[in-house]
């Protein structure tokens, strides 16, 4: 190897923050370490990644693999952050929804307006945008440069995104905790699908106690139809459909439910055009 060359090459890989590209990393955790703090770890704890379908209109598919790993998703932690970030503006919106997410985690009774809702789906975009990192299987963040700095610069996900909290009372076994990472590839039109394309689209699924939040994001700014059999049970954070409502009017999962969404919920949404 020559001598001249290994420096610059060295000098290209050093890691910056996937934000402010400031340096150096810290390691941060995809589930905040609050809740790991605050919450035991009872029962098991899930993580899947990597169920990457390609879909298109006309209903053709071709499925590539899934993953699931048995580790404790508290423990994941990725380092792509600032220390700057981490303790700064990340901070604060781990701290404004903390109080929120407890209340729906423990199943109180509260209402949730429209400034609790936009406080979760930022705190979701967030995670998602972590969690796409500790998705080692993928080796591809679906959610754009543009849009991660978009986020940062604004703190307001883009219309691009689509967020839903649901509620399970299930109490015991994998449901309890869970992440959930899919990567799929959705096209408005009918398509022959010569070989496989480039995913386009992620879905993040977090389970912590009774608190379920989906978070979806796709390179086309899409309206998506859900399954009907689970999209009675979502609602919709994000974009603000403009009301507030009452957590326990939710109706909750069952662990049935919830294996449904682990298995088809890529597979049996579709994105239509958005109007
Ligand atoms: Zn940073």
């Amino acid at each position: 190897m020559s001598k001249n060359k290994t420096p610059k090459k060295k000098e290209q890989y050093i890691p910056t923050c996937i934000f402010c590209k400031s340096k150096p990393l810290t390691l941060e955790h995809v589930w905040p370490q609050w809740i790991e703090k605050e919450f035991s770890k009872e029962g098991e704890d899930k993580h899947i990644v990597n169920n990457y379908q390609t879909l298109s209109q006309d209903g053709s598919r071709i499925r590539y693999s899934s993953k699931l790993l048995n580790r404790h998703v508290t423990r994941m932690v990725v380092k792509k952050v600032c220390v700057s970030c981490n303790s700064g503006w990340m901070s604060r919106i781990e701290t404004e929804s903390k109080p929120i997410i407890k209340s729906l985690i423990l199943d109180e009774s509260i209402t949730l307006t429209l400034d609790e809702q936009t406080k979760l789906a930022r705190w979701g975009v967030l995670r998602a945008i972590i969690g796409e990192y500790a998705d080692a299987e993928n080796h591809k963040q679906i959610i754009s440069k543009e849009e991660r700095l978009n986020f940062f610069q604004t703190k307001i996900p883009s219309p691009k995104f689509k967020i839903w909290v649901g509620r399970s009372l299930v109490k015991e076994g994998a449901w309890k905790q869970f992440f959930i990472h899919f990567n799929a590839y959705q096209s408005l039109q009918n398509l022959t699908l010569l070989s496989p394309p480039e995913p386009n689209l992620q879905w993040s699924l977090f389970v912590k106690g009774a608190f379920v939040i989906i978070i979806y994001w796709s390179e086309i700014q899409c309206d998506i139809i859900l399954p009907a059999i689970i999209s009675h049970k979502l609602v919709q954070i994000h974009p603000l459909e403009n009301t507030s409502f009452k957590y326990e009017s939710i109706l909750s999962f069952s662990e049935e439910e919830l294996e449904y969404i682990r298995k088809n919920l890529t597979k049996h949404s579709f994105a239509i055009a958005h109007t």
